[in-house]
């Protein structure tokens, strides 16, 4: 690993004041902040992220899930995955983002992660993590060996001609169902960010993956008051039953009555350039009976702009069969 100095500011504007004379906040800045470190570390050990400065933000008071006063719920950015998973709030009110943390990673990971480093992980593409070869994400403008190469893992919604890559996290694409808003403190201001506009897609910019700019430092996030009555199930289809990435994963936040679906909010992973919300798959459910067939029906709208690669057009079948069935779930 490169030399790098070790910060640890004394509160969180002098951590914003460091970071914020980084050139850039996204790939290939010189200022970067540590959390769990299981992203960044594992990064600057294979010389993908070589920061000069490396600043530690655990010592700063951001590991608090408290009670919002409209009836929601404020998670700081270094609360562990572990924890938010077992919090007997999120368990009851938001089961569907207990099961996404607890469907990652291993036990010894989630007791690390923090909630704004699971946001900002990076993707798990065999050409970004390999400084031999080739990457648009990794360096602009070298190209994308995955998509004439190795890509049975990679994304088959909003790729583009310069990447295909996945987002690999499960916790986000829960949060993404929830409508969470991500709060920033930059260095003039402090800003929300819906969830939906926080992750930027590839387009001709792979390596800017979200809308953070120097110096940004995410606080906390907010998840809305739970929805009275609502049903929710994470799936997550993957080569192993634990210790796996997403191939197809679902989240859903579900309301039924009569037998009708009223509400609806679905998103996907493993299959996104981003985590996926499917307005489409929400608006084919809302009014219809809550049966198999019209779950199938929402589950072909949410993939009708799928694009496959050489080596996984599989996922496009098996996402539409991940989200019925996590449907299926959530009404049975
Ligand atoms: C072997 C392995 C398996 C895994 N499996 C899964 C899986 O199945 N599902 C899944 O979802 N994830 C998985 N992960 C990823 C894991 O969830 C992430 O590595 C973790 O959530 C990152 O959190 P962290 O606190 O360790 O981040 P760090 O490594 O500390 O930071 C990650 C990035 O976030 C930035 N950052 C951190 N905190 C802040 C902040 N407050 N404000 C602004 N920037 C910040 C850092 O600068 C860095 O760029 C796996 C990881 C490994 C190593
Ligand atoms: S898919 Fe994206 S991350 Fe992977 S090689 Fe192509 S540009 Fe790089």
């Amino acid at each position: 690993m490169h030399a790098f100095e070790f910060v640890r500011p004394a509160d969180a504007a002098a951590a914003v004041a460091t970071a914020a004379q980084a050139k850039t906040a996204q790939q290939g800045a010189d200022v970067r902040f540590v959390a769990g470190g299981t992203t960044l570390l594992d990064l600057m050990k294979l010389n993908v992220e070589t920061p000069a400065r490396v600043i530690d933000i655990n010592r700063l008071p951001l590991n608090q899930i408290e009670a919002t006063p409209d009836g929601g719920l404020k998670i700081g950015a270094t609360v562990r995955n572990a924890d938010l998973a077992h919090h007997p709030t999120v368990q009851r009110d938001y089961a569907v983002l207990s099961q996404a943390l607890l469907a990652g990673a291993s036990a010894q990971l989630r007791n690390m992660a923090t909630t704004a480093g699971n946001l900002l992980q990076r993707t798990r593409c065999v050409y970004f993590r390999d400084t031999a070869m080739p990457c648009n994400k990794r360096e602009p403008g070298t190209g994308c060996p995955a998509i004439t190469g190795t890509n049975r893992t990679h994304a088959v919604l909003g790729t583009s001609e310069h990447c295909i890559a996945t987002n690999p996290s499960d916790m986000c694409v829960a949060m993404a169902a929830l409508e969470a808003t991500i709060h920033v403190q930059g260095p003039k201001d402090a800003r929300a960010v819906p969830i939906g506009d926080f992750h930027l897609l590839p387009g001709s910019t792979p390596h800017r993956e979200t809308v953070l700019e120097p110096g940004d430092l995410i606080t906390h996030v907010t998840l809305p008051p739970p929805v009275v009555g609502s049903r929710q199930v994470y799936l997550k289809l993957r080569d192993r039953a634990s210790y796996e990435f997403a191939l197809a994963s679902a989240a859903v936040v579900l309301t039924v009555a009569g037998g009708k679906v009223t509400r609806a909010r679905v998103a996907l992973g493993g299959v996104g350039t981003k985590p996926w919300r499917s307005p489409e798959a929400e608006a084919a459910l809302v009014g219809q009976p809550a049966n198999q067939a019209n779950f199938r029906k929402a589950a072909e709208a949410a993939l009708r702009g799928a694009k496959p690669q050489s080596e996984n057009a599989f996922k496009i079948e098996l996402a539409k069969r991940c989200l019925t069935h996590a449907l299926q779930m959530a009404t049975a």
